[in-house]
């Protein structure tokens, strides 16, 4: 067997230990003992490996701009909005390309080796985004799989130019249609936009993924017509709803004939914890309401959900490292997924629930499949995103793209050990 790579020992996410085997960009073999002669053999025994973290919704052409042209003060969306409306004029190419690669940098460190990103084409400002990102994904392409989404922001209808924009964006080779339907003037403009998205998406073989009921309000139910598109275009099994924060705050009966035809339609659903904590809710006093949507619900019913980052140091959020664990760690809490069957299954959330939605079928920890893969230093899943942990190796497409050494905390305590790891039972 001829090998280029070999990984000694890891711990899958499912607790057996194997030996991994890679051959230019595909896992060869994966068991116990493998005794070929590698290139390169490295020892990862005692340390979880896991198939990279794939993160379902972002904003690349925003990310890093954070205090650009100024900060947001009162840290709701739509001043977010206004704020990327001023920063859109001031936009280069060379300064969107520069910082989403720099971010691209950050998220392969951490084991981040896909990523959705929605890019705003509401007018020719945004476009300047829409260039830079495109430019992007090619750089990044042997290392990280960057898929692209036409997002009409300020309104496929609300904005004068958003609708010629968006598909001009989609024949420049931007991959999926989005759209904002909860943004338009009214609610009726929103559902027809729904309509028009996904008949575009029809008509090209694309896949949908929308800003959905991004809002506390209650009445926002574009979800529904999503679905019901989804179904009467056959789009099911490609049809994303992100946020549906106003799930959150539906009535409840409404919600137990929404969820069935979500299942029906297999619209999956992508919730943004970080960020709907910290935008959703700033209209209320209290009791303040986290604005999550109904995970464990929709979980329940079959649909597939999986959790975003969205932003970076951007004008939504101030904060941010590239790390799906941090997404995962901020759902697990804020959805009260505690159990142990629910804290891994938020780990699959960060990684083989999102390649489903994503569609990438060469996606996983198997014989055959593209040898991406990440090494933590955590025994298990759940122990992952409990610590956070260092990523001490990350593989991509058979190559060795990022490297850190193991260091345990040295302590001086009397009568203690001498270092300290943190971590549990190892
Ligand atoms: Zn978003």
């Amino acid at each position: 067997m001829n090998i280029d790579l070999l990984l000694k020992g890891g711990v899958l996410p499912d607790g057996t230990i194997a030996d991994i085997a890679i051959a230019g960009d595909t896992i060869v073999a994966i068991e116990p003992g493998i005794p070929a002669a590698a290139g390169e053999a490295i020892d990862i025994s005692g340390n979880l490996v896991s198939p990279p973290f794939i993160d379902p919704h972002f904003h690349m052409d925003a990310t890093l701009s954070y205090g650009l042209p100024r900060i947001n003060s009162s840290g709701t969306l739509l001043e977010g909005i206004a704020l990327w409306g001023e920063l859109k004029p001031l936009l280069t190419e060379e300064a969107v390309i520069e910082r989403a690669l720099a971010y691209c940098d950050w998220a392969v460190s951490m084991g981040l080796l896909a990523i959705r990103s929605h890019v705003d084409t509401s007018d020719e400002h945004a476009m300047t985004g829409v260039r830079g990102v495109l430019a992007v994904r090619d750089i990044v392409r042997p290392y990280l799989d960057l898929q692209i989404v036409a997002f009409p922001q300020d309104g496929f209808y609300r904005a004068p130019r958003a609708r010629e924009f968006t598909i001009q964006a989609l024949d420049m080779g931007v991959d999926i249609v989005g759209g904002i339907p909860h943004f338009e003037r009214t609610m009726e403009d929103g559902r027809r936009s729904v309509t028009e998205l996904c008949e575009i998406a029809a008509e090209r073989g694309l896949r949908v993924d929308m800003h959905c009921d991004e809002t506390d309000d209650p009445m926002s139910r574009h979800i529904e017509q999503l679905a019901y598109e989804t179904q009467r275009l056959g789009l099911q099994g490609r049809v994303n709803g992100s946020h549906l924060t106003s799930m959150h705050s539906m009535d409840n009966y409404y919600v137990s004939k929404l969820l069935p035809l979500m299942a029906e339609a297999e619209v999956s659903a992508v919730p943004n914890p970080l960020i709907n904590i910290t935008i959703q809710g700033r209209h209320d006093t209290y009791p303040k309401r986290r604005g999550l949507t109904r995970v464990p619900e929709m979980l329940e019913h079959g649909i597939t959900v999986a959790w975003g980052q969205d932003c970076v140091l951007d004008p939504w959020y101030p904060l941010g490292t590239a790390d799906m664990l941090d997404v995962a760690f901020m759902g697990l809490h804020v959805a009260q997924m505690t159990s142990p069957d629910d804290m891994r299954r938020c780990f699959d959330m960060v990684t083989t629930e999102t390649a489903k939605i994503m569609g990438m079928e060469d996606y996983g920890l198997e014989k055959g499949k593209r040898a991406s893969l990440v090494v933590l230093d955590a025994g298990d899943p759940i122990e992952a995103i409990r610590l956070r942990p260092d990523r001490l190796l990350v593989v991509s497409k058979g190559k060795v793209v990022a490297r850190r050494d193991k260091q345990d905390t040295a302590l001086a305590l009397p009568g203690r050990p001498s270092a300290v790891s943190r971590r549990f039972r190892r």
